[in-house]
């Protein structure tokens, strides 16, 4: 069998595994991605957060991306009904990005692993790994391709980046059931034929259509739009009585008064794709000669968009702590990585169990504003969730059910007043 042998394998060439390579490229490490599909892929997973511009910048893929002209993306605007509430990433408490993109992730990664080729990255697309086994921190992987010949790759180091296919989790028995509950969707993208000029137009959206239950719009710059609908897996399934995904995608639109209009009747580019339960984790995200970065890890859910946020932070870290530990100097993984990691996961958790309460929702859309609130929840959506300079990142645990608990009292009290 033809064999190779390399520094660092990275399984997957998505978001997390092209920063782990740009860098460890970039640090002159001797790498191979090996991903399973041939790029342009369709893929969920299309507005970002700002903090991903901190990843790409610092793994010089910025340039290329941002030659791409995808639509900016300067904030996020929640809908209920006729309430709206709008983030805008320049008035955030925290220092950092204030803007980011909405892409379709098929351009978007298929730029990203062009650049990692450009730069001489030794990148296989179409090769699958099959299987992997260690002898302390050294591996060896069996990569499989289309015409199913086999090859070895020695590493002394592999970064698992691969998403949903989950291959050391898989392979290492490291699977453990998400602590959210159970949700799915269902999305597609449409031509945006009917869409407004100016802002409007260009705006993404979360329209909450029941406390649990909302829809995404995301346009593109390329005139297309992104639609999806998310809620308990038991409603997503209820949305069509014969499970067709179209049909289930077009009756939640129709629950949207405010955009009914816009996508009534518009066709779709591909057969929407549920993704039922998405949630994952894991039961750690290290070992001796491996780390699990992004949705190999822990994925929690879409609403405030942390996916790849998260997938870029651990696939940096896990390459700069390889670099590390590869000049001889000694890295506590659980330390440097997995606590760093949970730190930011615990946060946007509880935001994301917050949001399905409808706490998050009472913070969101009370008036008046309170733009000290605001300016502090904003840095935490822009993915700056490190900062424990602000009490909405430091005090998650109880800051957003408090508040919403002495907001719901005062909503209360004006409704009635004469009660105690
Ligand atoms: P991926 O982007 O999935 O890349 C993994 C790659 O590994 C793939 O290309 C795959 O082909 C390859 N691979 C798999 N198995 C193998 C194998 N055996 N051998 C070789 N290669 C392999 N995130 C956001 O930031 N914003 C959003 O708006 C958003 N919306 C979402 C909506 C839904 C419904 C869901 C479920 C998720 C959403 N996400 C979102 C999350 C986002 O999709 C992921 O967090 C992100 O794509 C993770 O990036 P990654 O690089 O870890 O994995």
């Amino acid at each position: 069998m033809l064999k190779e042998f390399v520094d660092v394998l990275i399984i997957g060439a998505g978001p997390s595994g092209c920063v782990s390579a740009a860098y460890l490229c970039k640090n002159n490490c001797k790498i191979k991605v090996v991903e399973k599909t041939k790029f342009p892929r369709i893929v969920v997973g299309e507005s970002l957060i700002p903090r991903v511009m901190d990843h790409f910048a610092e793994a010089e893929l910025f340039d290329s991306l941002n030659a791409m002209n995808f639509e900016k993306k300067l904030g996020a605007r929640f809908i209920r009904g006729n309430e709206i509430c709008v983030f805008d990433f320049s008035n955030k408490f925290s220092e950092g990005w204030d803007w980011t993109w909405q892409v379709p992730r098929a351009d978007f990664d298929n730029t990203m692993a062009q650049e990692l080729i450009r730069k001489g990255i030794d990148l296989e697309f179409e090769s699958e790994v099959v299987e992997v086994s260690f002898q302390g921190s050294d591996s060896i992987t069996i990569v499989k391709d289309i015409n199913g010949n086999l090859k070895e790759i020695h590493a002394k180091f592999i970064i698992d980046s691969s998403g949903y296919g989950r291959v050391l989790p898989r392979l290492l028995d490291l699977d453990k059931p998400s602590a959210l509950d159970p949700h799915s969707s269902i999305f597609t993208h449409v031509k945006d034929i009917n869409r407004p000029d100016g802002e409007e137009g260009t705006l993404i959206s979360f329209d909450v259509l029941e406390t649990e239950v909302w829809l995404w719009v995301i346009p593109f710059s390329n005139g297309n739009t992104s639609l999806g609908v998310v809620g308990p897996t038991d409603f997503i399934n209820s949305l069509s009585e014969n499970k067709n995904n179209s049909e289930a995608l077009k009756n939640a639109i129709q629950l949207s008064d405010y955009y009914i209009k816009r996508f009534q009747g518009t066709e779709f580019l591909f057969e929407p794709i549920k993704l039922e339960n998405y949630s994952r984790s894991v039961k750690k995200m290290y070992g001796d000669g491996f780390a699990l970065t992004g949705n190999s890890t822990e994925f929690l859910d879409p609403v405030f968009s942390s996916g790849v946020a998260f997938a870029t932070e651990s696939g940096m870290l896990a390459a700069k702590l390889y670099l590390k530990q590869s000049q001889g100097i000694s890295v506590d993984w659980e330390v440097e990585f997995t606590e760093y990691m949970k730190r930011g996961i615990n946060v946007f958790t509880t935001y994301v169990k917050e949001w399905y309460t409808g706490n998050l929702q009472t913070l969101f859309f009370h008036q008046p504003e309170n733009p000290d609130v605001k300016r502090k929840i904003c840095a935490v959506l822009a993915g700056y969730v490190w900062d424990e300079e602000n009490p909405f990142v430091k005090k998650h645990d109880n800051v957003i059910k408090n508040m919403a608990y002495l907001l719901n009292m005062e909503s209360k009290k004006k409704e009635n007043p004469s009660a105690n």
